[in-house]
């Protein structure tokens, strides 16, 4: 069949059907060529050119078969539908000067008598063509009209949020500086007076002041962190460590923020030697920890567990406090998200932790019941490979 149709054509062609063809094959070659030149890049001309390349190829298989196959409908709609496309991305010129060389070529190749401009012939099939592409042009116009606005909108969009991350980024960093030496001042404060006999108004006040900038500095520690994360700027130390050592030092920290409470480590591995970032671990369990004191009871327990499954470190956090409900457990890792508890935070312990755990390849998530308590669950590649 094909074939047959090589053959009636060759037989019966006329140059006109011969420069479609070349045309066809010389603007597909030229794309090929640009794409191997150079890959992945959309210019201009290459959307024009391939454009070109679709709207002769198709003028040409279409007029081959309606010629020597069976007639086929009218090509309107499909062209109508390719000017739009062409307007959509190309902008109206392009779309007004190839709805005139799509005119011209239905009007040469495919409306009979075929190789006449017909507007001796039909002038109400040119005018009906012309109408239908024209209005392609307009539609196409007013979509890349919405297109341009919408771009624009997330193009103003992204440089707001890429100013509103380099403010909290400032202001953070100058915070921290003075409160630095707020912290460091009241510890020595707070040392001496235990000391000396202070009245224990004073004691007092140094120790309120000791511990509320130590809740700061952790809060401005989160947004630095966080800030960091957003702009792709945190950076992973790598070396190697012992995970057990670093849970039995944060448990001993934790044991005497929540004097009430029973930590209990359970290791169920006796190599617990690590390659990971040791400071930005430290933080997601004393994350973990902090949590779990905060929401649970005094007297309470709270156990550590430490095992191996394959190649990875798993640390099991697990509480008997108030519990997380299951509408919220998945979003508890969103930042800035809190569930309703009374409880002070900023909401970006979780949402760190698990941006750090998955720099590290692994993977963090919580099982919890209201009322029974919350497990959060750590899985920490051995050797983790940066990505
Ligand atoms: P923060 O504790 O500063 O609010 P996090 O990101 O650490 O922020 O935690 C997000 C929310 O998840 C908390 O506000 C709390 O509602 C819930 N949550 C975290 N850990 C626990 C836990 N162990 N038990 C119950 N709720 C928890």
């Amino acid at each position: 069949m094909f074939i047959v149709i090589i053959e009636k054509f060759f037989s019966t062609f006329k140059i006109p059907d011969i420069v479609l063809l070349i045309l066809s094959i010389v603007s597909l070659f030229i794309l090929i060529l640009s794409f191997h030149k150079t890959p992945h890049a959309y210019s201009y001309w290459r959307k024009i050119l391939g454009l070109f390349v679709l709207l002769f190829t198709t003028t040409f298989i279409y007029f081959v078969i309606d010629k020597y196959v069976s007639r086929l409908p009218d090509p309107i709609i499909p062209y109508i539908l390719y000017i739009l496309l062409f307007t959509i991305f190309l902008g109206v010129r392009i779309g007004v000067l190839l709805s005139i060389i799509t005119i011209f070529l239905i009007e040469y190749y495919l409306y009979e008598p075929r190789y006449i401009f017909g507007i001796t012939h039909h002038p109400l099939n040119i005018v009906f063509i012309s109408f239908g592409l024209m209005s392609g042009v307009a539609i196409g116009h007013e979509i890349r009209k919405h297109q341009q606005k919408i771009e624009k909108h997330s193009q103003d969009l992204d440089l707001l949020v890429k100013a509103k991350d380099q403010f909290t980024a400032i202001a953070v960093h100058e915070l921290k500086t003075p409160l630095t030496a707020i912290s460091l001042y009241s510890q020595m404060l707070d040392k001496q007076n235990k000391n000396e006999t202070a009245s224990k108004t004073v004691q007092k006040s140094i120790q309120t002041i000791t511990r509320e900038t130590g809740k700061l500095t952790y809060m401005i520690n989160d947004l630095l962190d966080f800030s960091r994360f957003q702009r792709n700027k945190f950076q992973l130390n790598a070396e190697v460590f012992n995970l057990a050592d670093l849970c039995k030092e944060r448990i001993a920290i934790a044991k005497t923020l929540f004097p009430h409470h029973i930590f209990i480590l359970r290791q169920y591995v006796k190599n617990t030697a690590i390659y990971g970032d040791r400071i930005a671990i430290d933080r997601v369990i004393t994350n973990l920890l902090t949590n779990a004191g905060k929401y649970s009871f005094p007297k309470s327990t709270i156990i550590v567990t430490l095992y191996k499954r394959y190649n990875s470190f798993i640390i099991c956090v697990k509480d008997k406090g108030v519990g997380i409900d299951k509408n919220h457990l998945d979003k508890i890792f969103e930042p800035f998200y809190q569930v309703e508890s009374g409880k002070k935070g900023l909401g970006l312990g979780l949402h760190i932790a698990k941006s750090i755990i998955e720099l590290h390849n692994g993977k963090i998530w919580a099982e919890s019941k209201i009322d029974k308590g919350t497990a959060f669950y750590i899985r920490l590649p051995v050797n983790f490979q940066k990505s």
